[in-house]
């Protein structure tokens, strides 16, 4: 395989967070995200959040909820969550903006401000997902668990940990090198800080804080 024309993705992993489709009630997401919340969150709550860091099935339930509706013709809550293929599934329900593209094969969609591309966006994650309901590695949950009690909505924390994953599959084939997750690591622990930096290059959103984010991601449609 050459690697002459990997080129940096136009991808931007750094836009407003949607909403989840119907999720079932065990999201985790929800314990610690207030959507206007600017300041760290309360120790007792930092404390709820890191309770779960013990339960699979919490963690699994942030990974990819449990849903209920249709999405291609698919009733979402007979859909298996140990499957990986019907993980995809649900994870492409999460993302409702990119349902005409999927089923159209259109490579790019603006969302937000920015140019992504659907098929990488869910290819990205998935591998996320994958290494959540896995635990494996087990800085994914940690740091998931971190960011959301720092007060980032699911939805934002599982794009922020995509960022690190599609960096770390860019430099692998850039360089030509297996998949190093010390470098893996290294990346996580410099969530949120890196993901900031990263938001502010998007021109729309350079001016406004996470509150106005939020604010101005929710006046979007979904
Ligand atoms: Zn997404």
């Amino acid at each position: 395989m050459t690697t002459a024309g990997v080129q940096r993705p136009k991808t931007s992993w750094a836009r407003p967070a949607t909403r989840a489709v119907k999720a079932g009630t065990a999201d985790p997401g929800r314990v610690a995200a207030s959507p206007d919340r600017c300041s760290p969150a309360h120790p007792d709550e930092v404390r709820a959040v890191a309770s779960f860091a013990v339960s699979d099935d919490e963690r699994q339930a942030f990974a990819v909820p449990f849903a209920e509706g249709e999405y291609d013709e698919i009733e979402l809550s007979l859909l298996d969550r140990d499957d990986e293929d019907n993980r995809r599934l649900l994870i492409q329900a999460e993302h409702p903006e990119f349902h005409q593209a999927l089923a159209s094969g259109q490579r790019e969609v603006h969302v937000g401000g920015a140019t992504v591309n659907p098929v990488l966006h869910i290819a990205m994650h998935e591998i996320v997902a994958n290494q959540l309901w896995a635990n494996d590695p087990p800085e994914m949950w940690e740091t998931a668990v971190r960011l959301l009690a720092a007060g980032y909505e699911r939805h934002e924390v599982l794009h922020m940990l995509a960022s690190v994953v599609s960096a770390e599959v860019f430099e692998a084939l850039r360089n030509q090198t297996p998949h190093e997750i010390e470098r893996v690591r290294a990346a996580l622990t410099e969530l949120p800080d890196s993901w900031e930096r990263q938001r502010a290059a998007i021109p729309e959103e350079r001016h406004m804080n996470r509150s106005e984010r939020r604010a101005a991601a929710r006046k979007r449609p979904h």
